[in-house]
């Protein structure tokens, strides 16, 4: 990788003028910080401290022996703070934000998971938020824009374009070109130029590095593969990065197939995308042949993107990663089996690992083990779910 931030040809730095110094200002303190064996502890410490770390890694007996395959081993992410692996980010990049002298903190959120996660992170260190939300998930999502405002954050209604989650990163942009004297944007996952892939890699590495360490004490080897679902991307590099030099270990990513990718209703970016640069940077995309972004779908609104981080477009190139689309049917169904099988109800994006999980144990047999991320929990889904099969 160079300093630019490429993985093969994906990531890089594809931005307008007025965001340039901007950005560089933050590869340097974030190049800076990274280094800083004071900040490392700080985080470290919030991270256990605050956040729960580190999340138990458990044996799914009851799962494992339904599938019939392999041992299959749930990280879960579920019982970190605020419910998924989008607190270790926030925590990272607000603390960044606090020892770069900035006193305001910007956030773009789909479902408004990660607009939660930021405010909870503003409120504990201080920090003013405010949190672009488009009006589609506005509406869909009322309880979590109220989350924010108790949390002491501003939420900003876009209207622009889908009024969605893309849209909400655009206007996120737009304020950080005039204000990033003060304000740091923190993007919620492994996509957006250069520093963001690599540095949201970073604080997200805490998965695997847990992973590694949890597997050797109870199993005393590293398992045969890695299972996670992939939205923006980040709970699985942060999964996957730390095995990355480890061939034994085989890594499979969960797209959303929503209703099939036939119909062209979701969000499989690396199953289903083509190459282009959207939000900084060169990935794979969902797209018409003039480059228009596709409008997309999945049961799981944290997986309901049209792009991938950078990273997974490269190891997907590769052949080091392999991707696989879930339907929202096949989902749900992953949702009742690990409620049933194990007193977790997943959220509906790690049901798709789910899924993909008891596949890959199938194939691996009984003498393999597999870690699949269990990203968050599913309280928040159960509505939906509900009305989805009519019991509400
Ligand atoms: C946001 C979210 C995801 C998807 O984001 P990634 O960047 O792909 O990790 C997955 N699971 C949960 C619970 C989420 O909130």
């Amino acid at each position: 990788m160079t300093s630019m931030g490429y993985f093969g040809r994906f990531g890089g730095f594809y931005v307008p003028e007025v965001l340039v110094s901007s950005l560089k200002n933050l590869q340097a303190g974030y190049a800076e910080l990274s280094q800083d064996p004071t900040f490392k502890e700080e985080l470290n410490s919030l991270l256990s401290t605050y956040a729960g770390r580190p999340t138990p890694l458990y044996h799914a007996k009851r799962l494992s022996e339904r599938i019939g395959g392999a041992a299959i081993y749930l990280k879960r992410e579920d019982l970190a703070h605020t419910g998924s692996h989008k607190i270790n980010n926030a925590l990272g990049q607000a603390l960044l934000a606090k020892k770069m002298g900035k006193s305001r903190v910007i956030a773009e959120t789909g479902a408004g998971q990660h607009g939660v996660a930021t405010a909870t992170v503003c409120a504990l260190l201080g920090l003013e938020c405010e949190v672009y939300m488009g009006e589609t998930d506005v509406e869909r999502q009322r309880l979590n824009c109220y989350r924010m405002e108790l949390l002491g954050a501003k939420v900003n209604v876009v209207r622009s374009g889908s009024r969605t989650l893309k849209d909400s990163i655009n206007e996120a942009m737009r304020d950080y070109a005039s204000t990033s004297g003060h304000t740091h944007y923190l993007i919620g996952s492994v996509v957006g130029p250069h520093p963001y892939p690599t540095m949201v890699r970073d604080f997200q590495s805490v998965i695997g590095n847990e992973v590694k360490e949890q597997m050797m004490s109870i199993v005393g080897r590293l398992p045969e593969a890695l299972v996670a679902c992939v939205g923006g991307g980040c709970n699985s590099i942060g999964l996957f990065h730390p095995f990355a030099d480890d061939p034994g270990v085989e890594m499979f990513g969960a797209e959303a197939a929503g209703e099939g990718i036939a119909c062209g209703k979701h969000s499989a970016s690396v199953v289903a995308g083509t190459e282009g640069v959207l939000h900084g940077a060169r990935t794979l995309i969902l797209q018409d042949g003039d480059g228009q972004v596709s409008e997309t779908a999945s049961v799981a609104a944290g997986l309901d993107y049209p792009a991938v981080g950078p990273e997974h477009a490269y190891l997907s190139g590769i052949g080091r990663a392999r991707y696989t689309a879930v339907t929202d049917r096949e989902a749900i169904a992953a949702f009742h089996m690990l409620s049933e099988t194990e007193g977790i109800i997943p959220a509906l994006e790690s049901a798709h690992a789910i899924h993909l999980a008891a596949e890959v144990a199938g194939e691996l047999g009984p003498r393999g083990n597999l870690v699949v991320c269990l990203s968050g929990r599913g309280d928040k889904d159960v509505d939906q779910v509900a009305k989805l099969e009519g019991i509400q």
